[in-house]
């Protein structure tokens, strides 16, 4: 995804039109760039519906960490703090087997649990996986949101198609599982798609 995607996104709400885009590297301001990009897209839609959003505090940890949720073994959010956990060694594998839309996924992903703590979904008792499937379909809400803007590259879709797919397990018995890979592949899809999708 390219670079100026918080630029864009606020460009955007202003009605402006977006900045040309750049080729990113996977970097600390890219990070920056994107989670500013989420505040934006999630600020502005979340306040239609009159709730007014807190920006979730994005941490990258170097490697394992421990958070207010549990050790950070690659990518989560944390209810109780508001916060997203990034270990970043495990990401940046992501991101160079797959491209730096893994990346961009994880984090909007990451996102989409935070949207649904604000809509009060993380409260309904809800299992894990039908939670799971959510943010991975806001994730690919925001990736639409993106290629309308046209900070998209080629790549970008598939990219983040794959990470949501190779983050899959089949372990249907264990509470923690995420969704299949078809499905979780699906889940991104079908919000970019259709963003409505995701709340149906
Ligand atoms: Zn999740």
């Amino acid at each position: 995804m390219k670079k100026q995607v918080a630029v864009s996104v606020l460009a955007l709400s202003l009605g402006l039109f977006p900045l040309q885009p750049m080729q990113a590297a996977w970097d600390t301001p890219t990070l920056s760039a994107i989670s500013n990009g989420l505040d934006a897209f999630w600020g502005g839609i979340l306040q239609r519906l009159g709730i007014s959003y807190r920006y979730p505090v994005v941490y990258s940890h170097q490697n394992v960490e421990i958070t207010p949720c549990g050790p950070s073994l690659l990518a989560h959010y944390c209810a109780s703090s508001n916060t997203i956990h990034l270990n970043m060694v495990q990401i940046d594998k992501l991101v160079e087997r797959v491209g730096d839309s893994a990346g961009f996924f994880a984090i909007a992903h990451e996102y989409g649990h935070s949207v649904q703590k604000h809509l009060g979904i993380l409260d309904q008792n809800l299992p894990i996986v039908v939670l799971e499937l959510q943010a991975d379909c806001l994730a690919g809400a925001f990736f639409a949101a993106s290629e309308e803007l046209g900070i998209l590259e080629s790549g970008d879709l598939r990219e983040a198609t794959m990470t949501a797919m190779m983050t899959g397990d089949y372990d249907y018995e264990h509470t923690n599982h995420h969704g299949t890979p078809e499905q979780r592949g699906r889940a991104f899809l079908s919000g970019f798609n259709d963003p409505k999708s995701c709340f149906e």
